[in-house]
């Protein structure tokens, strides 16, 4: 019997490298309080990517949250229905009040018409998501944004190694939020980076993230908390960042041959992509959601495990918002699959995926 393949992965460096800075981590006794590790990573990612301020802190969530304190925001924020629970839930926790504006069926990011429609005066910021690394309409958002006086915080969660415009992504909003969790492009195990072009925003960013202390730790300035990275983390995110540029290639290989090859299935539509992409995910969107079920479970059947991501759309959790109609997004929640993609995927079981669907939907 075949091993049981999954939707994702960790991209993971040899753990010997990993080792080599545990031992460094050992002999100095510095295991966190922005330690020299951490500070190389923060720095090396943030070149890496071109963008211009970078705090890592403990996860993308947090890293939202810190966004809204940051720019101290109290009232509605926009936000989409198709995304994961911690879009929703940061704000939630901010005591803002998210309010979901529609997607487009395309893209799968927020539709600009839709996000104006949804505002009022109450409505403080928007946080739109750039979904499997696809980039928002930056362009229309921040142009909302200007016109009613509006911040922006990006969920960039997905969206390491990702240009708009021939620039990171990282760069644009008033805050870009990432995530390095393990199933992340880049992992850290667990962590988070807030990006911003603002040297304050970004010094404010760094208080909040210890405790709220000035800069020379004499005073306490800020209302913060405890949302510093380990060492430990910081380690093996910067081991796994020299595999980076690897890993985005062959994700951007595998994502076209499944493309290419499942282009022979009348009833499958992909995500329209608008600028750059990582490729870090495949999702597929079919043409009914029983259609759905029944590949799902043909690669069930092979051990082959598919996730049904995002789904249910966020605005159908009643317990915690209350329900507005997000037809768009309901839809699509139901008809997409995201097909397992990551660098240790073989050829040859991508290859039987392909066959297994192909042969159910043909
Ligand atoms: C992963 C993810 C988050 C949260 O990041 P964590 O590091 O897991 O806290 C937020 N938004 C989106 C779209 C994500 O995929």
């Amino acid at each position: 019997m075949s091993k049981p393949i999954y939707v994702t992965m960790p991209t993971l460096a040899p753990l010997s490298e990993v080792n080599e800075y545990l031992e460094a981590i050992w002999e100095s006794g510095v295991m966190t309080h922005n330690g020299p590790i951490l500070q190389r990573f923060e720095k090396e990612v943030k070149e890496w990517h071109d963008a211009a301020y970078h705090t890592v802190v403990v996860n993308g969530t947090v890293a939202l949250q810190m966004a809204i304190k940051a720019l101290e925001l109290k009232g509605e924020i926009i936000t989409s229905p198709f995304s994961f629970i911690a879009t929703t839930s940061a704000i939630q926790y901010e005591g803002c009040t998210p309010v979901y504006a529609d997607i487009d069926p395309e893209t799968l990011t927020l539709d600009p018409a839709k996000i104006e429609e949804k505002i009022t005066e109450n409505t403080v910021a928007i946080m739109p998501v750039h979904v499997f690394g696809n980039s928002c309409d930056i362009e229309a958002i921040d142009a909302i944004a200007k016109k009613h006086n509006l911040k922006v915080i990006y969920d960039a969660c997905h969206s390491v190694g990702v240009t708009y415009k021939g620039q990171s992504v990282f760069n644009y909003g008033d805050i870009s939020c990432t995530s390095y969790h393990a199933t992340k492009m880049l992992n850290s195990t667990e962590g988070g980076g807030c990006y911003t072009t603002n040297p304050e925003l970004d010094a404010k960013l760094k208080r909040i993230r210890f405790f709220g202390f000035s800069e020379d730790k004499t005073n306490v300035v800020e209302e913060g908390s405890n949302f510093k990275m380990t060492e430990v983390h910081a380690a093996v995110g910067l081991c796994n960042l020299k595999y980076l540029q690897e890993a985005l290639d062959d994700r951007r290989e595998k994502y076209m041959h499944y493309k290419q090859r499942l282009s022979v299935c009348p009833m499958l539509k992909f995500q329209k992509i608008i600028d750059d992409c990582n490729y870090s995910y495949f999702p597929v969107i079919f043409d009914s959601e029983s259609t759905l079920l029944k590949v799902e479970a043909a690669l069930a059947a092979d051990k082959i495990y598919a996730r049904r991501y995002f789904y249910p759309s966020l605005n159908t959790f009643t317990d915690i918002v209350p329900y507005v109609a997000m037809p768009i997004s309901e839809d699509i929640s139901k008809r997409i699959l995201c097909l397992p993609l990551y660098k240790g995927l073989a050829w040859e079981d991508m290859d039987r995926i392909i066959d297994i669907m192909i042969e159910t939907l043909i």
